[in-house]
């Protein structure tokens, strides 16, 4: 008799019930139908080929991009006691041939794609029995994805040599063009094409104009002690500074950019990931192939390029499905900076195209509307909930107030400054500064001096962000960027037209209780899980492999509630499987039994 699907997961992977739609994907592939599974980051993709590719007979050839994610995977597969290997550019010949020569042993063997690029490859694989074919990060096959790969277009021809080898294909780029060109390219045959919702409903979404950067950094990253964040700034020297200015105080932190040495950035990419140090401060350059589960925080310090961009890098927080935050600080600044750099490329419709993709992340940036809706729409989908409640807008709503008579003062003082002066300049005159060089200039004799003096700079920074968004100001090229007036100026200047601001800035968002509302509902003890969290670091130390390999936090976390005293006990956490049972369950259930003697007496 066969093991249920269930049964098989429970037994293979520890997991107590399938995810959202993997039982869909992992039916029609053990159904021998080609499939595409298009599914957000953390939806548990893996799982529905390796499934399959364990309850099947043969070998299930997994092609994928990344050399360290290949290795991760097989690692995990390893300590869970299924028998997984891989063949990438790390090998020697012999290695590889060593590989290939007993691959029927295997269940799963990862892939690189250069492999695919000689037909003596392709002739060594018809003569082992291929269970499935999986391309994963499938996005790679298609120019418009966001990392094509001319390596992966070689996978065309899996179809003409293994015409009865079904494919399955996986990806969490969700646009619809993508899709067709995996489908396409890999000439699929009437596939099944499973599709979920793009929402991450663990992220909490915060998106606010940067003011004082550290503060606003330290006010997420303080509530998330001893847990792994990423902080992502635009320059390697900003990079430098706010790794320092943690360092300092006392925040277990290290940094990731090009400017480093290579030696560097594996030391300190390893030591984020076996949690040696919790924050990591990196330029973009750093996160590909990152598969770290619990990453609790993801901070952008400057506006990503695109809401692609912004979705990807966000997508690195919660992979495990605990409540996790994303903070993303911006400021007009990045738009007209991000706009400027776009000159450099030659396609005028590739640039219009960028620069169209640059504005929808501003009016994201910019917007009092639910941040779901608006990301996710993007993306072409329909978020239904009118308040996601985990999002800023949401939580703290933004008023709108009228801006009209604010909006005079600020265009009547530019133009009282001949447009020759920057943003910073005209707050000075606005504010009613006492500036030396405004002084000399006499701009305090101008009517429009101090004449916003009850706002903070901050406050008037921010209507001038706003009224360049809505064209009513803008800014010219060049080293000194200069506030200037534009044909719209007119209509609130002599037209008295009515204006809308957004009101928000101001007020501290209430983060405080928000965390407390994304708490983990399970009641637990956390002297407990900071012990099961120590004995997991340890374990991990010995193996050398990262903690998140022994188990992912959920399960501790479920640990330290349920307290489990027998082994059945332990299997019934969600994550613990025959195999972790064998290997963690002795430590564990003593660790936990230790700590109730000590709390009870
Ligand atoms: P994706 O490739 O879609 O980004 P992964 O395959 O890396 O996601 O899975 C994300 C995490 O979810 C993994 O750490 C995995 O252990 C976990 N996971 C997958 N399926 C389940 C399940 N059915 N129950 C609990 N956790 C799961
Ligand atoms: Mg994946």
């Amino acid at each position: 008799m066969s093991m249920s699907l269930e049964d098989s997961l429970k037994k293979y992977f520890g997991f107590n019930s399938f995810r959202p739609f993997q039982k869909d994907i992992v039916s029609s592939l053990m159904a021998g139908h080609d499939t595409v599974g298009i599914l957000p980051t953390g939806a548990g993709k893996s799982l529905c080929y390796q499934l399959p590719a364990i309850i099947s007979k043969g070998v299930c050839v997994v092609i994928s991009p990344l050399i360290a994610l290949m290795q991760d995977q097989v690692m995990a597969l390893q300590k869970q006691g299924i028998n997984a290997t891989f063949v990438n550019s790390s090998q020697d010949a012999f290695e590889v041939d060593y590989i290939m020569y007993n691959v029927t042993e295997f269940p799963l063997l990862y892939i690189a794609p250069e492999r695919f690029g000689n037909d003596r490859f392709f002739q060594q694989l018809q003569k082992i029995p291929v269970s499935y074919f999986i391309i994963d990060e499938a996005h790679c096959i298609s120019q418009w994805g966001h990392s094509f790969r001319p390596n992966y277009r070689q996978l065309r021809l899996l179809k003409d040599y293994f015409p009865d080898v079904p494919i399955g294909a996986f990806t969490a780029t969700a646009t619809p063009d993508v899709k067709q060109d995996i489908i396409d390219q890999l000439n699929l045959n009437q596939p099944t094409v499973v599709t979920s919702s793009f929402d991450r409903p663990n992220l909490l979404i915060k998106i606010n104009e940067k003011q004082n950067g550290i503060k606003q950094i330290e006010e997420c990253i303080k509530r998330y002690p001893n847990e792994s964040g990423i902080i992502y700034a635009a320059t390697r020297k900003e990079v430098d500074t706010i790794c320092e200015k943690l360092g300092k105080s006392n925040y277990k932190v290290d940094k990731y950019h090009a400017g480093l040495s290579d030696d560097y950035r594996q030391k300190s990419q390893t030591k984020f990931i076996n949690d040696d140090v919790d924050i990591l401060v990196a330029t973009v350059a750093f996160g590909m192939g990152i598969n770290k589960p619990d990453v609790r925080f993801v901070i952008h310090l400057n506006m990503p390029k695109n809401m692609e961009q912004y979705y990807q890098e966000i997508g690195r927080a919660g992979r495990d499905g605990l409540p996790s935050e994303c903070v993303l600080l911006y400021s007009i600044r990045d738009l007209i900076l991000q706009k400027r750099m776009l000159n450099d490329i030659e396609s005028k419709t590739i640039q219009s195209a960028m620069r169209r993709k640059t504005e929808q992340m501003f009016a994201l940036c910019d917007s009092v509307a639910c941040r779901r809706v608006e990301l996710l729409s993007y993306f072409g989908e329909t978020y239904t909930p009118s308040n996601c409640s985990q999002c800023d807008n949401c939580i703290s709503p933004s008023k709108m107030i009228d801006g009209t008579i604010i909006s005079q003062k600020i265009l009547s003082a530019v133009y009282r400054l001949h447009q020759r002066f920057g943003i910073n300049y005209v707050i000075d005159v606005l504010h009613g500064s006492k500036n030396k060089m405004l002084l000399r200039n006499r701009h305090n004799q101008l009517s429009t001096y101090g004449i916003l003096k009850e706002l903070p700079s901050v406050a008037i920074r921010h209507y001038i962000f706003a009224l360049i968004n809505q064209g009513y100001l803008t800014v010219s090229e060049g080293d000194y960027p200069l506030l200037k007036l534009t044909h719209k100026s007119r209509d609130i200047l002599f037209d008295k037209q009515n204006i809308q601001f957004k009101d928000q800035v101001f007020k501290e968002p209430k983060s405080k209780k928000s965390a407390v509302k994304m708490a983990f509902t399970m009641d637990y003890s956390h002297d407990l899980l900071t012990k099961l969290k120590a004995l997991r670091k340890d374990i991990a130390n010995e193996a050398g492999v990262p903690p998140y390999i022994i188990f992912h936090d959920k399960p501790l976390i479920e640990m330290a509630a349920k307290c489990p005293k027998t082994d059945d006990e332990f299997l019934d956490i969600n994550g613990v499987g025959p195999q972790k049972l064998t290997l963690y369950g002795v430590p564990f259930l003593r660790c936990i039994k230790e700590h109730q003697s000590m709390t009870v007496s």
